[in-house]
């Protein structure tokens, strides 16, 4: 969860988003196995079967990053919620990138069967850690070297 942590908070210094952003971006990259864990409730054999099913899959979340892109949230207390949603669907979206290189993989078409998986390493294995870290270091490395990013284009869209 850690490393999630690492990629979603450097890819969103990578995305030029401000701290609040960055903070947000975070969140949303463990809100994935979060969303896991008060499904189970604190039952093993629970979360051991709704682990990376519907929660894990890529379509919802693509779907709150389009809908967010076209602001179609309202917005509250003179809060956009479409920022919001925007950065945690980001978030979550890199959570999923994560979960998809290890052996459990992410479900594809079916949201409860695990087939999209790169099998490249199993969680906690120190390949991932290298793994984690290189890509880390990829992001932020980039950030200072491009002025102009995808967040740039995303926003374009907006
Ligand atoms: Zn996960």
């Amino acid at each position: 969860m850690a490393s999630h942590k690492a990629i979603g908070a450097s890819s969103a210094v990578f995305m030029g988003f401000d701290i609040v952003g960055i903070i947000t971006v975070a969140l949303g990259s463990i809100l994935p196995d979060v969303i896991d864990m008060l499904i189970a409730g604190g039952s093993d054999w629970t979360f051991a079967r709704v682990h990376r099913t519907i929660s894990h899959w890529w379509p919802v979340y693509v779907g709150t990053l389009l809908a967010s892109v076209f602001e179609y949230f309202p917005i509250l207390w003179g809060i956009n919620i479409s920022l919001y949603v925007y950065y945690l669907s980001i978030g979550c979206l890199t959570h999923l990138i994560c979960d998809m290189l290890t052996k459990g993989g992410i479900p594809f078409l079916n949201p409860f069967k695990q087939s999209l998986g790169l099998r490249l390493f199993s969680t906690g294995s120190p390949i991932e850690y290298l793994v984690v870290a290189g890509i880390t270091v990829f992001f932020l490395y980039n950030s200072y070297l491009s002025g102009d990013s995808l967040s740039a284009a995303l926003r374009s869209l907006w």
